[in-house]
């Protein structure tokens, strides 16, 4: 086995890789970024060689620096995690150049999977089934536009080079295809550094089912079951969970055959995943076709860990090292059900639109246990009922130069049923403040209908949309008497004094009154808390007031009684900024100082400034044109993404202030409307 690894990414995979490598007496090398100089990745490795650099393509792509430093610790083997490096083909040869392994597939095999297109002749080669399409070489748009006649709409144009839901476009109508073409291009051109793109038949309501496989360097190759990733948005997966819910053994034994054989025909050793598209064909029963295989370890492999009782890592470094598989596929066993919620710094009411920002509250369920394995292979370890991956502490940042995940939360159950309330509970304690992020969206998709009765599609947000987005928050007079708590009780802190019989500069005439000015969005609301005669509290909003009783359970958390109802909430206080968590809800208002706020004019909607820091790709009006609400007037790219931006109002385009190719600060005025 290694003595010393170094491990080439950042965030919860390079932690995760740290871990199992902590377990196993193998040391470990950290490499960052300028942005990352601080992180919680840096820290969980013992040593640390700076990359230099912000963006991805001057730092953990940088991988000259990468083996230089791996050579200078004295590391054996590289991890490329996931993402970055893991998929590239020159890096992994590089390795091996260098003496160093790496530890993931041959070469050969990463270049076989590396183009969709290509990897889909391969499968077509070894009986694999496929979409109906073309995967040709053959990229005139009118040749393209001819193709997706013959194949018949909606069709889907992906590029072959893709990766992570982007580059691809779902085209229902001819007249829409060459402009969904051009700017499926340029996206794969600016991602992937390589515009060809394949067309196949977009498969209605289909199911996300793929495949674990582990090959070892002695020709051997198992799977370690499905996993159906079919909730998602823009293509890219939001809960993943194994076993797949309806799965017969019949065709869990023919899915995992033909993942088998796609591995072996590319010569695969280490971790990969077959992904499947799989129709529904009646009786349940499912029609699969060969997606794309990744060829490294996956973003959602901790269900697999959950419910084989294995740890994907270890089995990679033991592979990397040389040694055989730990177990043969009759020996593999699927215990109970897992879930995987990917937490995301996003805003899903603005249809996902990437956030950024300081983490100032990071706060995980209670059961948290780290993750940690026996390394006897034989049995089967009942894993916890919680486990986080994160990459991150709070405290620390979402920065605009890497992908938005925050962490992992992954449950396990003996059942669905279990996994399901333990997730559900688990997102109900997991606070965060500082940014927006989808914990709440992704309760309510855990929630819904259709997730709790497995009905399982990649349309599921979609079908679902009334009950997921633009959700009521926790009611405002919740909300203000979480924060009439948590005032009272800092104060009682300060002066170690009992919060509810203390005499204070608001008392009047042995009853008492408070003040406390609140904002939530632009709306000023005023909450009076009031101690009557026999000490008992009452809070008023507007007509309404309610009786008050409330009390401190530690930590941020009160127990808070409105007239009838009951309420724990967790409240944080950031400045002027409160955060007030209950059971089903949570809300954020500000405290509002009545006198600064005098006087303020409401700035008119003219303005249109970028979300986020990104650059400027495509600016769709010029100075002197009129536009109509909701037109579109600019794209731009930022977090990997692109991103529309429409007008806010009506008016004519009085200045355009950046151009194409224009790196845009967060807040950055783009162009300005006049009546
Ligand atoms: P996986 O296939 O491992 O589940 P995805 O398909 O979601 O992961 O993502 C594929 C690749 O894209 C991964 O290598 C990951 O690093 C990267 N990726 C994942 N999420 C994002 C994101 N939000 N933005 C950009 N890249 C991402
Ligand atoms: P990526 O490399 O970005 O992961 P994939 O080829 O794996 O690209 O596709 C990502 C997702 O897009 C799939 O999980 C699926 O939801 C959707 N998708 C892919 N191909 C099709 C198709 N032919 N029809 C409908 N949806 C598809
Ligand atoms: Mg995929």
């Amino acid at each position: 086995m290694f003595k010393k690894i170094l491990i080439a990414n950042r965030g919860e995979i390079a932690c995760r890789v740290a871990e199992t490598a902590r377990r196993l007496g193998i040391r470990t090398v950290a490499v960052y970024s300028d942005a990352d100089a601080n992180a919680k990745h840096v820290h969980a490795c013992d040593e640390a060689v700076p990359l230099g650099g912000l963006a991805a393509k001057d730092s953990y792509l940088q991988w000259q620096r990468i083996l230089e430093a791996a050579q200078a610790t004295g590391a054996q083997a590289v991890h490329p995690g996931y993402g970055f490096l893991s998929e590239n083909e020159d890096f992994a040869r590089a390795c091996a150049e260098a003496g160093l392994v790496f530890i993931g597939p041959p070469p050969e095999a990463i270049a076989a999977m590396g183009s969709k297109s290509a990897a889909k002749a391969l499968m077509e080669k070894a009986g694999v089934p496929l979409v109906p399409g073309y995967h040709g070489d053959d990229n005139d748009p009118n040749f393209l536009a001819g193709q997706a006649e013959r194949i018949g709409y909606p069709v889907l144009i992906k590029a072959s080079a893709g990766g992570g839901g982007r580059g691809m476009r779902r085209v229902d109508r001819a007249e829409d295809f060459a402009g969904a073409l051009a700017s499926c291009q340029r996206e794969a051109q600016a991602s992937f550094g390589d515009d060809h793109v394949l067309v196949e038949r977009y498969v209605t309501k289909p199911r996300h089912i793929e495949i674990q496989v582990f090959g070892d360097s002695q020709g051997d190759c198992v799977y370690l079951f499905e996993r159906d990733c079919s909730v998602q948005r823009r293509h890219q997966k939001v809960l993943e969970e194994a076993p797949a819910p309806g799965m017969s053994e019949a065709r869990r034994a023919e899915m995992g055959a033909a993942a088998v054989a796609a591995a072996k025909a590319v010569g695969y050793v280490g971790a990969g995943t077959v992904e499947f598209i799989a129709e529904e064909v009646g009786d349940g029963d499912l029609r699969f076709f060969f997606m794309e295989m990744n060829t490294r370890l996956q973003v959602e492999h901790p269900v697999t860990e959950a419910i084989t009782g294995h740890d994907l890592v270890e089995w990679q470094l033991r592979v990397a090292a040389g040694q055989p598989l730990p177990l043969k596929q009759e020996e593999l066993k699927i215990h109970g059900h897992s879930i995987e919620a990917r937490i995301c710094a996003e805003n899903p009411d603005a249809n996902f639109l990437p956030a950024t920002g300081t983490l100032a509250v990071l706060r995980w369920p209670r059961e948290h246990v780290t993750f940690r394995r026996n390394a006897d292979a034989e049995r089967f370890h009942e894993p916890a009922p919680v486990r986080v991956d994160a990459g991150v502490r709070e405290g620390d940042a979402i920065s605009p130069y890497y992908d938005s995940m925050i962490a992992k939360l992954i449950v396990w159950g003996e059942n669905r049923a279990q996994a399901l309330a333990r997730l559900d509970a688990a997102l109900r304690d997991t606070h965060i403040v500082g940014l927006s992020t989808n914990v709440a969206f992704l309760r309510r998709v855990v929630g819904s209908q259709s997730f709790a009765t497995a009905d399982l599609d990649t349309a599921l947000i979609e079908r679902e949309r009334a009950v997921l987005f633009d959700a009521p928050g926790l009611p405002l007079h919740v909300a203000a008497a979480g924060v009439v708590a948590q005032a009272m009780g800092a104060e009682a802190a300060l002066e170690d004094a009992d919060p509810w019989s203390r005499r204070d500069g608001w008392r009047i005439h042995g009853g008492a009154r408070r003040r406390f000015d609140l904002q939530q969005g632009q709306v000023h609301h005023v909450a009076t808390l009031e101690r009557l005669h026999d000490g008992a509290l009452r809070l008023a909003m507007g007509p309404d007031s309610w009786p008050l009783v409330a009390r401190s359970l530690g930590g941020d958390r009160y127990d808070v009684t409105l007239g009838n109802e009951r309420h724990t909430l967790a409240v944080y206080l950031q400045g002027e900024r409160v955060a007030v968590f209950g059971a089903a809800a949570s809300l954020e208002l500000q405290e509002f100082d009545p006198i600064a706020h005098a006087g303020e004019v409401a700035g008119g909607a003219g303005r249109l400034t970028a979300p986020m820091p990104g650059k400027v790709i495509a600016i769709h009006v010029r100075p002197g044109d009129t536009v109509t609400p909701g037109q579109a007037l600019a794209v731009m790219e930022a977090m990997k993404m692109e991103h529309t931006l429409s007008a806010p109002r009506a008016g004519t385009v009085a200045e355009v202030l950046y151009a194409v190719g224009d790196q845009v600060a967060e807040g950055g005025e783009l162009l300005r409307l006049s009546e």
